[in-house]
């Protein structure tokens, strides 16, 4: 999943209102912005295989940090406590933290199975919405519609910035994704593990549409 999983930052901001959307977005993408560090460090492994399923041409055969179950509780409630300790805001920790377990849950609804419970020699889970490209496409973009929505309803811009800077970072989303349906496969697993550190960029520009809008009244 990809869009999918801003459009939950999206619709958080109505639930945690005090939370900028770049915290919000961070939340949302906290293990895909660990992944590329983990396979960087070679603690956790992908390999290019085109077709694996009809979305993705990449085998998740190794994530364990990233990706299981425990580790996305763990990741959660790191990221929510950490959060209650820096701003005292519990409310908007408590969201985060689910907004962090989300990203498991998306992932288990597209992915075959391949997230694990624990280790890699646990149960792997998933449903394999990635099987079917319409399928994926008609609930990726459901998901990112009903984010935009929910976050246009619950905050306004202050400026032309606030407006710019949404429409922005959306068109960005979309053309991103899209790419990554239709487009060829990566040529390295190296690629990958550099490339998908660009996704920090996603978290300063939420930061930068947050300072620029307001809550709706
Ligand atoms: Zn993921």
């Amino acid at each position: 999943m990809f869009i999918g999983h801003f459009a939950v930052a999206l619709a958080a901001k109505k639930a945690a209102p005090k939370a900028s959307l770049g915290t919000l977005i961070a939340a949302a993408q906290l293990v895909d912005l660990a992944w590329p560090l983990f396979l960087l460090a070679g603690l956790e492994n992908v390999r290019i295989d085109p077709g694996n399923t009809a979305v993705t041409p990449l085998d998740f055969y190794d994530y364990p940090f990233t990706h299981s179950l425990a580790g996305a509780l763990v990741w959660s409630a790191l990221f929510g406590g950490l959060y209650f300790l820096r701003r005292k805001l519990p409310r908007e920790a408590a969201v985060l933290g689910l907004v962090v377990f989300s990203h498991w849950l998306l992932d288990l609804l597209t992915h075959r199975p391949d997230l694990p419970l624990l280790t890699n020699d646990s149960v792997k889970m998933g449903l394999g919405l990635w099987n079917s490209l319409p399928g994926t496409i008609a609930v990726e973009f459901g998901l990112f519609a009903a984010g935009i929505y929910l976050y246009i309803k619950t905050t306004a811009p202050k400026n032309r910035t606030g407006v710019w800077s949404l429409i922005g970072l959306l068109v960005f989303l979309t053309v991103m994704h899209l790419g990554n349906l239709f487009g060829p496969p990566p040529p390295a697993v190296e690629m990958i593990a550099v490339a998908g550190n660009a996704m920090w960029l996603f978290v300063l520009w939420g930061w930068w549409i947050d300072r620029n809008r307001s809550r709706s009244h």
